[in-house]
C-alpha cells in the first residue's frame, strides 16, 4: 500500500468533481437554483451514528451542494466585488490544504514564510509601494483594514505617550478617525473591533471621492490623535480618492493615513491609473484583497504597513523585545491577528508567478475594458442610464424610476444567466456591475447585455 492510498479515492473524486464544476461554469446558470432553506430542508437530519467512507462523503457533498452553488467563477458573474480563480492559484490552494502548513513561524514552516516574503515583495513592486513595507496575509479586506488601522492606532497613541498594550483604550486620549462619506462599511467594522467607535465622515464628491478641502477643514478642527481613512476604488463608481493632496493634509496634522483598496489598489499596477493614484505610496498603511482583483480563491486579504516595526509592535507577541530593536525578519504571525492559519500567501505567489508583471497589468486593464464595454452596450438600450463615470471596474445603471430599476434588477436575478447586484447610490436605486473575473470575455459581455435586454423587455411586457 502506498502512503497516499488512504487519501487517493477521496482526492480522485474531489478532482473529478472539481473538473466537472469547471466544465459546467461557462454554460450553467450563474444564479443558484436552490435556496439555503431548500437545501437545509432536503439534507437536514441528525449527525449519523457511524462513519462513512471518505470518497462517498466527497460524492455526497458535491451532489448536495451542486444546486446551491453560485457561479462566482463565471465570466458572467458581476455581483458585489468578487473575483474568480486563476488556474495556478487554484492548484496552489490545493497544495496549501495538502501540505497543511501552519504558516506562523519562519523556523517552523520555512517554505511558506519564504513564499510569503517573496509574494509580498512582488506585490510592493507591482503596486509601486515602499519596498521596505511589511506585508501580512489576512482572511480578507476587512481584516486587512483592521491590521492597517491597528498599526495606526498604536502609532498615534505612541506619539502622545500612551502605552496601549499596558493600559488598553480605557482613559486613552480619544482617537478621531476621518473617512470620506462613501467609505466602505468594512472600515466601520474594523474600527468597531478596534474599540475606536464610528468614524467622522467628510464630504465626498459626485463620484464618491473625499473632498480634500473638506478633509483639511475637518483636520483643522480636531485635537489629539487622528487617523485618516482613504479609499482606492469606490464600490459604486470605482473612483479613487485624491491621494497626494489628502496624504499631505493628513501628515501636516500628524495623522496616520490608511488606504482601503480592497479591489482598487490593484489599479496601481497599470500606468493608466498613475495619475488617478498619484501619491498613493505616501500613505502609512494599505489594505487589499487578493480574492478580488487578483483572482485567487477565497479567502485572502493583504495588509501592508510602511513601517514594519509598527506592525510588529501592534501584533507581535514579544512586543517589548521587538521594540528594543529586533532586526530579524518578522514572523508571519507578527503581522496579522491570527497566530495559526493556512498558507494563503501561496496562491498569491502562484497567481503573480503565472501572470508576471505584464499579465497582472493586462488582468487589471482587461477588467476595466470589459466594464467600459458593458457600460457602452447597456447605455444603448432604451431607457438605460449609466449613473457613474466608468473609470475602473464598477458600473451603476438606472432604468428610469427606482421602481423600474428594482423590477429590472429582480428580473435579471430570476433569469440567472448573469449575476448583477441591486444597490442604492446617491439616493437612487441602481443595478450594479463589478467586473472582477479574469475570464470574462467578449461573449460574456454580449450575453450579459442580452440578459439585461431580456429583463427590460419582460418588465415592459408586464406593463
Ligand atoms: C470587499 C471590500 C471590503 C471588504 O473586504 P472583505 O474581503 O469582504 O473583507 C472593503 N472595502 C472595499 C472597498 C471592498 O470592496
Amino acid at each position: 500500500m502506498a502512503p497516499h492510498d488512504a487519501f487517493r479515492p477521496a482526492l480522485d473524486r474531489a478532482h473529478g468533481h472539481a473538473l466537472d464544476w469547471l466544465d459546467s461554469v461557462p454554460t450553467r446558470r450563474v444564479a443558484p437554483s436552490a435556496t439555503a432553506e431548500d437545501l437545509e430542508a432536503r439534507f437536514a437530519g441528525p449527525l449519523p451514528d457511524g462513519p462513512t467512507d471518505a470518497a462517498d462523503v466527497v460524492d455526497e457533498l458535491a451532489a448536495m451542494c451542486e444546486p446551491g452553488l453560485m457561479g462566482i467563477a463565471s465570466g458572467r458573474f458581476f455581483g458585489w466585488v468578487m473575483g474568480g480563480t486563476l488556474p495556478a492559484a487554484l492548484a496552489a490552494d490545493w497544495l496549501v490544504s495538502t501540505w497543511d502548513q501552519n504558516s506562523a513561524m519562519r523556523f517552523a514552516t520555512p517554505a511558506t514564510a519564504a513564499v510569503e516574503g517573496i509574494a509580498g515583495r512582488w506585490m510592493l513592486e507591482l503596486l509601486g509601494l515602499p519596498s521596505t513595507a511589511a506585508v501580512g496575509f489576512t482572511t480578507g479586506g476587512t481584516m486587512a483594514n483592521f491590521v492597517g488601522l491597528a498599526a495606526g492606532r498604536k502609532a498615534v497613541l505612541d506619539a502622545v505617550g500612551w502605552d496601549l498594550h499596558e493600559n488598553g483604550l480605557t482613559g486613552a486620549p480619544r482617537i478621531t478617525v476621518l473617512v470620506g462619506a462613501e467609505s466602505h462599511v468594512s472600515v466601520d467594522l474594523a474600527l468597531r473591533y478596534l474599540g475606536l467607535g464610528a468614524p467622522r465622515t467628510v464630504a465626498s464628491d459626485d463620484q464618491g471621492r473625499i473632498v480634500p478641502e473638506a478633509l483639511g477643514e475637518a483636520l483643522a478642527n480636531v485635537d489629539g490623535p487622528v487617523i485618516v481613512g482613504l479609499q482606492a476604488g469606490n464600490l459604486h463608481s470605482g473612483a479613487f480618492d485624491p491621494m497626494r493632496e489628502c496624504v499631505r493634509l493628513a501628515h501636516e496634522h500628524g495623522a496616520w493615513v490608511h488606504v482601503d483598496g480592497a479591489f482598487g489598489l490593484w489599479a496601481a499596477s497599470s500606468p493608466l491609473y498613475r495619475e488617478a493614484l498619484d501619491g498613493l505610496d505616501g500613505a502609512d498603511s494599505w489594505a487589499t484583497d487578493a480574492h478580488k482583483t487578483l483572482n485567487v480563491p477565497y479567502d485572502c486579504g493583504v495588509a501592508i504597513v510602511a513601517r514594519t516595526e509598527l506592525l510588529r509592535s501592534a501584533f507581535g507577541a514579544q512586543t517589548n523585545y521587538i521594540i528594543q530593536g529586533d532586526a530579524s525578519p518578522a514572523d508571519p504571525f507578527e503581522k496579522v491577528p491570527e497566530m495559526s492559519r493556512r498558507a494563503r500567501e501561496l496562491p498569491v505567489w502562484a497567481a503573480l508567478r503565472s501572470l508576471g508583471r505584464s499579465g497582472a497589468v493586462a488582468l487589471v486593464e482587461g477588467l476595466a475594458a470589459n466594464a467600459r464595454a458593458l457600460a457602452d452596450g447597456l447605455s444603448r438600450l432604451p431607457g438605460v442610464e449609466v449613473t457613474n463615470q466608468v473609470v475602473f471596474t464598477q458600473v451603476c445603471l438606472s432604468f428610469g424610476s427606482d421602481e423600474r430599476t428594482r423590477r429590472v434588477t429582480q428580473r435579471v436575478m430570476q433569469d440567472g444567466a448573469v449575476w448583477m447586484s441591486g444597490s442604492r447610490w446617491r439616493d437612487r436605486d441602481v443595478l450594479r456591475i463589478s467586473v472582477s473575473n479574469w475570464s470574462t470575455d467578449v461573449d460574456d459581455v454580449a450575453a450579459s447585455i442580452a440578459a439585461v435586454r431580456r429583463a427590460i423587455a419582460a418588465v415592459d411586457a408586464e406593463g
